[in-house]
């Protein structure tokens, strides 16, 4: 971008502080001006004077001279923050400018003129392997392109034109005999100055007198041993044939020694032209390669290898003896090499692009997988440092198969891992289920060992349970507890009368009138064959005991049904309150020896046992 004019710049730098939407402050000018041009960043002041040498610039252009006062009235009011809309008014003017100068119709029309005049030394095939060049070199940027076009048919309009194009006129007055300063040595033209005066004397006896004849001759001889002799700086490898040939013509004195000489001289001419056409063209041939190498070798520095390589041929053809088929076979190759460096620094730039992006997706995609790809960051940085520092296909191609071979490992491995994911989900799904149906059925189990499989009471591990429980809360609460002993009465009768069936239906009915005859605080444990345990928290002794006489009395309401039989099923109690810290065993025991005082006085009733 440095070798652009200021103006473009200024045009690029402002474009860019629009597109950035940056208040065009001479700081915000100066930074983005010296990214766009390359140069170090400037200060305020260089970038004010910049900003002014541009819109003196534009004030001197003929076309751009309003644009240049408008700018340089904003420079001048020094509002930065209100010169911003008067920037991006100004922008597509100086845009159009800029345009007008680039015109493709006028530089195209210049091309396909130059195409056809014959330059000398540069036929069409190689005017257009040229343009080939260049279009292949700056296709893809069209604002060099322009550039670079216009360079080349500047250099084709400045190569001389071939004889073909001169005037007739223009060689005769050139080649004129009388004429002896005209010819120059060493070129076209004075080939014909030097071929011409050869015919000269055929010419001469017919116009004039013998005596002036001679001394025309004697002339011609002088003049034609003058315009030898001037070959030599052009040719001094040819000096002696030349002293030769020169001495020759001074000692003319026939036309038989004429005729010889001049059978001679028209050898040696075609040897100096011969001659002197390969040195032309062997320096033609020079100046194109060097041409070539100046307006490339900026391109060519990006990948220095190969412009090493460049240089050792270069190198070799020059120190060996140069003829033009060299010339022709270097400017060849080299012209090829650029055009294939054209291509490869394109696929080269593609290339490293591509894996950029390549390298940048698997960090973002494979960041999150630490434990298999540790290794793999670690080497993407590695890949990333050298494919920085390569400028070689081949070295490019070995990192991007290890990058793939990587990569497959990565796969390979993030697949497993995905595997593995579902695989263990599924357990996790699995044993969630299990233990699901387990816990079901453990609550079940634990309902079933807590309760008596008969009657469906509480069993004794159940009785257990329900004291510890509820003597806490009571105790919490400051609340009392009573513990009630049932024992049925006379029941090995009733069994071995109705049978033990029976037996068990009756003991059934028991639970399930005591069941619902009780709050559903109180709980009922079956203590034995046909004993029970009733607890009966948050009530005091008396009213324990009206509730087991309660259950009494709903017995004589409920009786149990055999056989369309009524049986009366009664029981003894005894009733106890729990005492402080006194033990399930302890109170139970009190509760029994309650039952059986009520047994031994009688059955059917309720003992209550004294707190002591
Ligand atoms: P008492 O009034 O003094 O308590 O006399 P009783 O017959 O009820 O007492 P005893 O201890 O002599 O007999 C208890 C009977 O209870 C003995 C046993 O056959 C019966 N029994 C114990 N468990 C069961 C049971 O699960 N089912 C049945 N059908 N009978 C049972
Ligand atoms: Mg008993
Ligand atoms: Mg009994």
């Amino acid at each position: 971008m440095n070798n652009q004019n200021p103006t473009e710049l200024a045009r690029e730098t402002f474009k860019t502080l629009v597109q950035r939407k940056l208040s065009p402050t001479p700081d915000n000018y100066s930074a983005v001006y010296a990214e766009i041009s390359g140069t170090p960043s400037a200060s305020n002041e260089d970038a004010e004077q910049v900003l002014r040498k541009i819109a003196e610039h534009l004030q001197k252009s003929d076309k751009a001279a309003a644009t240049g006062n408008t700018l340089k009235k904003i420079i001048s009011e020094e509002n930065w923050a209100q010169c911003y809309p008067e920037i991006e008014k100004i922008l597509p003017r100086i845009q159009s400018e800029n345009e007008q100068a680039q015109s493709w119709p006028v530089l195209i029309r210049d091309l396909l003129r130059q195409l056809e005049v014959p330059h000398k030394g540069l036929t069409i095939t190689r005017k257009k392997e040229g343009l080939e060049t260049v279009l292949t070199r700056f296709g893809s940027k069209p604002e060099i392109l322009y550039e670079k076009i216009g360079s080349l048919v500047r250099s084709w309009s400045g190569s001389p034109v071939t004889e073909s194009l001169i005037e007739p006129g223009t060689i005769s007055a050139a080649a004129a005999p009388d004429s002896p300063a005209t010819p120059t040595p060493g070129n076209l033209p004075a080939t014909a100055a030097v071929t011409n005066p050869t015919a000269a004397p055929a010419i001469a006896p017919h116009t004039h007198s013998p005596e002036s004849a001679a001394e025309m001759l004697s002339k011609l001889s002088e003049l034609l041993a003058q315009t030898l002799e001037s070959t030599i700086s052009a040719q001094p490898e040819m000096a002696h044939e030349v002293a030769i040939l020169t001495a020759q013509v001074r000692s003319i004195q026939n036309h038989d020694q004429v005729t010889t000489l001049a059978k001679q001289l028209r050898q040696f001419w075609l040897k100096v032209e011969l001659r002197g056409g390969d040195k032309v063209k062997i320096q033609e041939g020079l100046v194109r390669l060097l041409r070539l190498l100046v307006e490339n070798v900026g391109e060519m520095v990006e990948s220095e290898e190969w412009l090493h390589g460049q240089i050792v041929t270069l190198h070799a053809i020059i120190d060996n003896p140069i003829d033009r088929h060299v010339i022709a076979d270097a400017e060849r190759s080299l012209r090829d090499a650029i055009i294939k460096q054209g291509l490869l620094s394109k696929s080269l730039s593609d290339a490293k692009t591509t894996l950029k992006s390549l390298m940048t997706t698997f960090i973002d995609r494979l960041g999150s997988i630490t434990e298999s790809t540790g290794d793999y960051h670690q080497k993407i940085e590695g890949y990333s440092r050298q494919i920085a520092q390569s400028n070689n296909l081949s070295e490019l191609n070995s990192l991007l198969d290890a990058i793939m071979q990587d990569t497959r490992i990565v796969q390979a491995d993030t697949l497993r891992t995905h595997e593995q994911l579902v695989d263990s989900r599924k357990q996790v799904n699995e044993a969630e289920l299990k233990i699901q149906r387990l816990e079901k059925e453990l609550s079940e189990v634990s309902e079933l060992v807590h309760q008596d499989q008969l009657t469906g009471t509480l069993n004794r591990r159940g009785l257990d349970d329900a004291f510890e429980r509820e003597t806490k809360r009571t105790e919490r609460n400051h609340s009392p507890m009573c513990v009630a002993l049932l024992d049925i009465d006379n029941f090995k009768r009733l069994n071995d009368t109705l049978g033990h069936q029976v037996g068990d239906q009756a003991l059934i009915h028991l639970s399930t009138v005591i069941k619902e005859a009780l709050r559903p605080t109180d709980c009922v444990a079956r203590y034995g064959g046909e004993e029970f345990v009733i607890l009966l928290p948050d009530v005091e002794l008396t009213e324990a005991a009206s509730t087991i006489e309660r259950l009494q009395r709903e017995l004589t309401k409920q009786f149990f049904m055999h056989e369309n039989d009524r049986i009366l099923v009664t029981f003894s109690a005894g009733v106890a309150q729990r005492m402080s810290d006194e033990p399930q065993d302890e109170v139970v025991g009190r509760a029994d020896k309650a039952m059986y005082q009520a047994k031994r006085s009688g059955k059917n009733r309720v003992v209550v046992a004294e707190n002591f």
